[in-house]
């Protein structure tokens, strides 16, 4: 997963972490599923790998307080979308969207801005749009037709767009927190393989061993080696 993702961008380190959650599953397979499903099983991931609490740091929006954040992945883990295409009446036009998918978030990396990347996702996940029965183009649309896609789909697939309660206990400012399951695990993942490749490199050059003869040894024994070598 390490390999893979390495140096890419985020959609592509997200995408090599859900090909170790779901081994098996082809590349176009995980990268068509909804946000929500991807990070649900990275969540799930995660626990596998690190265990259940997370911990982290944020500074409080109104007093710049640094707070040390702890939570369980039960307080971050939201219901599965039902299903991945809906439709919203927008003003007088029927519109028809799925929604948005890896291969989306994948699609706007490039996009100059937040504005760029919301109308860029939204044209990607509109699928059809009819005003009074006939087909309509998707620039017929009012300009806040954004913005209520944007809400509806948080609605919809909530595991997409997670947020949890803090409060600081400078202020008593209350605020709701962004959690990406991606970046968390991606920057846990990074530093446990760093880790253990410092490990290999230390034995090989004190015993002479393979990487694989290295990496076959048990954890306990890698430590214990390591111990001896001060
Ligand atoms: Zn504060």
């Amino acid at each position: 997963m390490w390999e893979r993702g390495d140096g890419e961008r985020v959609a592509r380190k997200a995408l090599a972490l859900l090909a170790g959650a779901v081994p098996g599953a082809s590349e176009h397979d995980l990268a068509a599923l909804p946000v929500g499903r991807r990070d649900a099983s990275l969540l799930e991931l995660r626990e596998r790998m690190f265990g259940s609490r997370f911990s982290g740091r944020t500074s409080c929006p109104a007093c710049a307080e640094q707070i040390e954040l702890t939570f369980d992945a039960d307080e971050v883990r939201r219901d599965a979308a039902a299903a991945t295409a809906f439709s919203m009446r927008i003003d007088a036009f029927d519109v028809e969207l799925r929604l948005p998918s890896s291969s989306d978030l994948e699609a706007i990396e490039p996009a100059a801005d937040l504005a760029a990347a919301r109308a860029m996702l939204f044209a990607r996940c509109v699928t059809h749009v009819q005003r009074d029965g006939s087909t309509a183009a998707i620039e017929d649309l009012p300009s806040h037709a954004i913005d209520l896609a944007a809400a509806r789909m948080s609605e919809l697939d909530p595991q997409a767009d997670v947020t949890f309660d803090v409060g600081c206990p400078s202020c008593a400012h209350q605020w709701r927190e962004p959690f990406d399951v991606v970046t968390f695990l991606w920057s846990e993942l990074d530093a446990a393989a760093r880790r253990l490749l410092g490990e290999v490199h230390r034995l090989a050059l004190a015993y002479g061993w393979s990487e694989r003869e290295i990496l076959g040894l048990s954890p306990a024994r890698r430590a214990a080696y390591l111990g001896m070598l001060g």
